[in-house]
């Protein structure tokens, strides 16, 4: 497979060369869609995850990592695919049906036993969303009570540590929350981003309260890889180019803030 990689990125750079004694745009294009014979990234995400991964009006994931992704493996020389798949069936993809994940995953110590992470990418912290004017305010209010989580996250575990909560689980933060509105859920644990995001969408029904006021810890975004993938030196090289040459600010301004 590695030999396979090396030998089609070898072949692509020929072809680059050779394009390259009769049209300069060749080299120029080499980051558009266009160009067919690049190997492909086959990256796994849960497009419900705004506004880092939702699906597109043209029904395709698009957002901030689907947007970071593609510019990774443009540096990279490679196109992207991308999978939009169940966040908690991510993990296990990797490595058979996926060369990588890219879905506000945060790195955790269980993950680790699992996957290999890119130089993280973004910071992160859970948030609490409640119904507007709800009295939660500190740790203890959140025990007892009925909480939404999607499946399989880090919300997901901060859920199932507080004392006799009642967690439930979804696939889709936005079920999680229309089930806060409708009164099935007492919280929603989510990410601060999508967090806002809902809070815009639902705005008047819902509040939402940053989970340092319940001692919730930062959390850090990045890239998840096959354990041992020899990529991960240009995945995190490519990283630090766009971090460097502005086009990752150039991301957050145009998708997160
Ligand atoms: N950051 C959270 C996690 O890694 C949630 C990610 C998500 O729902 N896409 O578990």
């Amino acid at each position: 497979m590695k030999k396979l990689l090396a030998m089609l990125m070898a072949a692509g750079l020929c072809m680059a060369v050779l394009a390259g004694c009769g049209a300069d745009e060749a080299s120029a294009d080499a980051g558009s869609q266009a160009s067919g014979d690049r190997p492909v990234l086959v990256v796994g995400t849960n497009a419900e995850f705004p506004p880092f991964e939702y699906v597109g009006d043209d029904g395709e994931p698009d957002g901030f990592d689907v947007a970071l992704i593609r510019a990774v493996a443009d540096r990279m020389g490679m196109d992207v695919k991308m999978e939009n798949m169940e966040f908690g069936s991510l993990v296990s993809a990797i490595g058979t049906k996926l060369d990588a994940a890219i879905a506000g995953m945060s790195i955790t110590e269980e993950r680790l036993l699992e996957v290999d992470f890119s130089d993280e990418y973004y910071e992160a912290v859970q948030f609490v969303v409640v119904p507007a004017g709800s009295d939660i305010a500190a740790p203890a209010d959140l025990e007892g009570k009925t909480i939404g989580v999607q499946l399989g996250t880090t919300g997901d575990s901060i859920a199932s540590e507080i004392n006799g909560a009642d967690v439930k689980t979804y696939n889709k933060a936005l079920d999680a929350v229309n089930d806060l509105v409708n009164g099935r859920v007492d919280l929603v644990i989510i990410d601060k981003n999508p967090a806002e995001v809902f809070e815009k969408q639902f705005s008047g029904q819902v509040e939402i309260i940053d989970g340092a006021q319940f001692e919730f810890e930062p959390e850090f975004y990045a890239i998840a890889l096959p354990k041992g993938s020899e990529m991960i030196e240009k995945v995190n090289a490519a990283l630090a180019e766009l971090k460097a040459d502005g086009t990752f600010d150039a991301l957050v301004a145009e998708y997160i803030q």
